[in-house]
């Protein structure tokens, strides 16, 4: 199995750390041609205007959307924004490929990061995870076919959700790749191992 993880900018090489940390191969991703040899792919925080803009440039678009017809994608803070179909505060144009309505910087300036321990329902287990938040997105609903498997007590309006997903696509709008517990990686790999034997 090999894991592929977008390296155009931002926080691409945690996340291969924490791949290596679990054993599992993994290539920068920076080309078109590269996705072909991947079982799954990682698109990790940074700057999602900046992000989107550059998977245009390479043209990328397209072919991530082909990806993610038969391979999982796990998208990390920025990431999340680029796979959800529907930002509500900002006009861009994204991967569209979980039913997802995201807001951008939602938690606000004065406090643009901050530690929080979530509370992660994965295959019926509840797990405490520590959620590492980086003018982190909110995600406000989520369509029909998404599960939800992590929200957080808002600050203002009742839970917001931090991790989320769909048959295909995993999203999580803290960072994982930041503390040392590899519980949503292993998550994942777990994803798209299922994924590589059908
Ligand atoms: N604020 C960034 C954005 O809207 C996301 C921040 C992150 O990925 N840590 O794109």
């Amino acid at each position: 199995m090999q894991i592929g993880i977008l390296a155009l900018q931002g926080d691409f090489e945690l996340h291969q750390t924490t791949l290596n940390r679990l054993e599992v191969k993994s290539t920068l991703i920076r080309k078109p041609s590269q996705l072909v040899d991947c079982d799954g792919l990682i698109i990790p925080g940074g700057e999602s205007t900046t992000l989107v803009k550059l998977l245009r440039n390479i043209e990328l678009i397209a072919p991530i959307r082909h990806f993610a017809t038969h391979r999982p994608i796990f998208g990390t803070c920025a990431g999340s924004i680029l796979l959800a179909t529907e930002i509500a505060n900002h006009s861009m144009e994204t991967l569209g490929l979980i039913e997802a309505t995201i807001e951008r910087n939602a938690y606000g300036r004065q406090i643009d990061s901050f530690i929080y321990t979530l509370q992660l329902n994965l295959n019926d287990k509840k797990y405490e995870f520590e959620g590492v938040f980086i003018r982190a997105p909110e995600i406000k609903s989520v369509g029909q076919d998404v599960k939800v498997l992590g929200v957080v007590s808002g600050q203002s309006e009742g839970e917001n959700i931090v991790l989320a997903e769909n048959d295909q696509i995993l999203i999580a709008t803290f960072h994982p790749e930041l503390t040392q517990d590899d519980l949503v990686h292993r998550y994942f790999i777990d994803k798209v191992r299922t994924k590589s034997k059908n």
